[in-house]
C-alpha cells in the first residue's frame, strides 16, 4: 500500500507512520529525517548543500523541491519499500504533488488533525535521543522516566533546533498556507490526532482497512 500521512507539526504523524510501517511491513520515509541526515553529514547528496539545508531548516522554511524529489526517489528505490511505503513530510506543496505523480501512484492519504495550540504544547516538550532516535515528550507522552535520559538506550535527550517557538510558528504558517492545500489533490481520511497514540493508531488502521 502506498500512503501519505499529512498533519501539522506535533500531530504524531511520524510516530504513527513508524508504527503502521512496522506492523504492516511498509517502509517509512520521513523527508525531515532524511534532511537531518544530510545536515549532520550522515547522508551525502551531490553539491555542497549541507550548510544551506541546515539554515533553511533552522528557520522553518522549505528546502528546494528538486533536492527533495532526488532524496525521495533514492529512498523509494530501496528494497525495503517493495511492500509499500508511508510518506511522512512529503509532499509539502502542490509542486511536490506534481513531482510525486511522475514517480509513483498513491493509494490513500491520511490527514491527522490537531489545533495550533496543541502543536505548540507538544513541540515545546518534544525531545529526541541523540543515540537511538527514540522520541519522548516532557509535556505529554511518552515522558522519559529520568529527565534528559533515553528510557531505551540511556542516550542523551535533546530538543531539535527547529523546535523553538519562532521556527515552529513559521513551520505552522507554511503548513496552513502550502501543505494543507495538497489535500485538494487527493481523496483523504481525516483522523483526530488529539486522542491517545493507541486510539489514533487504531483509527488509522480502521480507515485504511488494514486490520
Ligand atoms: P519535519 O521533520 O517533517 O518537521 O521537517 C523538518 C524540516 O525539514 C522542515 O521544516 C523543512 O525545512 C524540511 N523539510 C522536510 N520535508 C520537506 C519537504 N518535503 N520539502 C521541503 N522541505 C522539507
Amino acid at each position: 500500500m502506498r500512503l501519505i500521512f499529512v498533519g501539522p507539526q506535533g500531530s504524531g504523524k511520524g510516530t504513527q507512520a513508524k508504527k503502521v510501517a512496522r506492523r504492516f511491513k511498509f517502509c517509512h520515509i520521513s523527508t525531515g529525517d532524511a534532511l537531518r541526515e544530510v545536515a549532520d553529514g550522515r547522508l551525502q547528496v551531490a553539491g555542497n548543500l549541507r550548510e544551506e539545508i541546515g539554515k533553511v531548516m533552522e528557520r522553518g522554511g522549505l528546502v528546494g523541491d528538486d533536492l527533495m524529489v532526488r532524496i525521495l526517489k533514492s529512498k523509494l528505490e530501496s528494497s525495503e519499500c517493495e511492500n509499500g511505503f508511508i510518506l511522512d513530510g512529503f509532499p509539502r506543496n502542490i509542486a511536490q504533488v506534481e513531482m510525486l505523480k511522475k514517480i509513483s501512484d498513491v493509494d490513500k492519504v491520511v490527514e491527522i488533525v490537531i489545533s495550533d495550540e496543541e502543536s505548540v504544547r507538544r513541540i515545546g516538550g518534544r525531545r529526541g535521543c541523540e543515540k537511538c532516535g527514540a522520541i519522548f515528550n516532557v509535556n505529554t507522552s511518552p515522558r522519559p522516566k529520568v529527565e534528559g535520559v533515553c528510557d531505551k538506550c540511556g542516550g542523551e535527550l535533546k530538543q531539535r533546533e527547529d523546535d523553538n517557538e519562532k521556527a515552529l510558528r513559521e513551520r505552522l504558517k507554511v503548513y496552513h498556507e502550502e501543505t494543507e492545500s495538497i489535500l485538494k489533490m487527493y481523496e483523504f481520511s481525516r483522523i483526530d490526532g488529539e486522542k491517545s497514540i493507541k486510539e489514533v493508531f487504531s483509527d488509522i488502521v480502521e480507515t485504511l482497512g488494514l486490520s
